[in-house]
């Protein structure tokens, strides 16, 4: 019964980034089942996922082909690691389609067990790049408040999430910050296009404050996704494409959302426009089937970390059966022509319907990027005014309504945001919206009581 699980789920598991007072008073939600688009509950209530679960289940739940894999490989090869000079045919084929598919001359990956393993293996990887090069000053990595790399020491230390670093004693040492590029919450009377340059600016500010040869690398997402869907000005990337390579400073795309499709094409990089030296992947590359993440690097980075020995490793990287089920699940979004149907087919009918969220009165802008969106709610849209109940308030009831409706729609903060599976059909989309709508009604309706 559900009630029984909900009380042994508070009494002896830990939620990631969850109040356990929350769980207390009212039980986790036990999703026991899913099929495509769809969980299921414990209830038997069945409710449309439009967050793919951690915005990684680009292929769609249920597809029988991974856990065929997955078995297959369990039984020839469980496990076996790769430090001993030894390798296994999942590693090697897994490694050869990601320097297919990722652009230019990324070529090379590092495997890990997850983003936050991935981007801690990155800060070591390009400090000790340049340390190699001659240059070991060269190590203050540059990030964004309100970016997200993971919850790991290092990764946690990359995000500019300030709670996060509150918790724990955080940044380590040789991280700096700079402000994001969203215009809605910061863009104040500037318009979208001179606020994106003068964020992109503040990194080459930055860069000139901290010395051009103390600085190894800057590091973004392509979209900000876990702090709110963050689609940035047009002018923000190329600008900060033309810092990195004046300055010679490394540029770290975190892919871990944006990767596999999300924003329309394979990666956000390409959408964005950028040229990373190194890519970040996780969430997307297995389609959440199995945990399993990457560091993507260029030939010339490769050929200086190959040089000697990296001391770095995980147990778990390259793990066979991960990077078998990854490889099925990259098999499967290309023959499927799962990113084309993203980007041409269901990102456009989304971003038309979404574009009319905007009139509801509870919505200020309406943002949308191939399948990853975002609405800002506010009692003002004119002055894009925030809501006297406090930050998040609003956003917690409309999320709590969509459940109650049949929609995952994560909040954060005061803006609910969207990341559907990859496969949605029209269908879906109509009944993500009309949800959406419903829940955004009765949130307004309880506002103004
Ligand atoms: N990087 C980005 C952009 C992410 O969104 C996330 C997770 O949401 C991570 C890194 C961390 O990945 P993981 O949760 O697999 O450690």
């Amino acid at each position: 019964p559900t009630e029984e699980l909900q009380a042994l789920d508070a009494a002896h598991h830990m939620h990631p980034f969850t109040d356990g007072n929350a769980l207390n008073k009212k039980g986790a939600r036990v999703i026991t089942s899913a099929k495509g688009v769809t969980i299921t509950d414990s209830d038997g209530k069945e409710i449309l996922d439009a967050m793919a679960g951690l915005w990684c289940v680009n292929i769609g739940y249920g597809r029988d082909e991974l856990a065929d894999v997955a078995a297959r490989q369990m039984r020839q090869l469980p496990y076996y690691n790769t430090f001993f000079q030894t390798t296994h045919v999942p590693a090697i084929e897994l490694a050869k389609k990601l320097s297919q598919l990722v652009p230019g001359d990324l070529n090379h990956v590092f495997f890990n067990g997850s983003g936050s393993d991935a981007n801690d293996t990155n800060i070591r990887m390009v400090r000790h790049y340049w340390a190699l090069k001659g240059k070991p000053d060269k190590k203050t990595i540059i990030a964004r408040w309100n970016g997200y790399h993971g919850s790991t020491v290092g990764a946690a230390s990359l995000g500019g999430m300030k709670g996060m670093h509150a918790q724990g004693g955080l940044p380590i040492p040789d991280i700096a910050h700079i402000d994001q590029p969203d215009w809605w919450s910061e863009g104040g009377e500037q318009s979208p296009h001179a606020f994106g340059l003068e964020r992109a600016r503040q990194l080459e500010a930055k860069i000139n404050e901290l010395g051009e040869d103390k600085v190894a690398a800057f590091i973004a997402e392509p979209i900000q996704g876990a702090g709110g869907v963050i689609i940035p000005p047009e002018s923000y990337w190329p600008e900060i494409q033309r810092i990195c390579d004046k300055y010679e400073i490394l540029l770290i795309a975190d892919e871990v959302i944006c990767g596999f499709g999300r924003t329309g094409q394979w990666f956000g990089s390409q959408t964005m426009g950028i040229r990373p030296d190194i890519m970040t992947i996780a969430k997307g590359l297995s389609s959440g089937y199995a945990p399993i993440g990457g560091s993507v690097v260029s030939d010339e980075i490769a050929s200086v970390i190959n040089s000697g020995e990296f001391n770095h490793g995980y147990t778990y990287s390259a793990h066979p059966v991960a990077a078998a089920v990854a490889l099925e699940n990259l098999r499967i979004l290309e023959e499927e022509k799962i990113v084309e149907h993203a980007g041409k087919v269901a990102a456009p009918y989304l971003a038309g319907k979404w574009a009319e969220l905007a009139d509801h009165p509870l919505v200020g802008e309406a943002k949308i990027k191939g399948l990853m969106g975002s609405i800002a709610l506010t009692p003002d849209a004119a002055s894009r005014a925030a809501f006297a109940a406090g930050a998040g308030v609003v956003g917690l009831m409309c999320r709590d309504r969509c459940f109650a409706n049949g929609l995952v729609m994560r909040h954060v903060g005061d803006r609910m945001i969207i990341s559907p599976p990859l496969i949605i059909t029209h269908q879906d989309i109509d009944t993500l919206i009309e949800r959406a709508t419903k829940s955004l009604d009765e949130t307004y309706a309880a506002v103004k009581a």
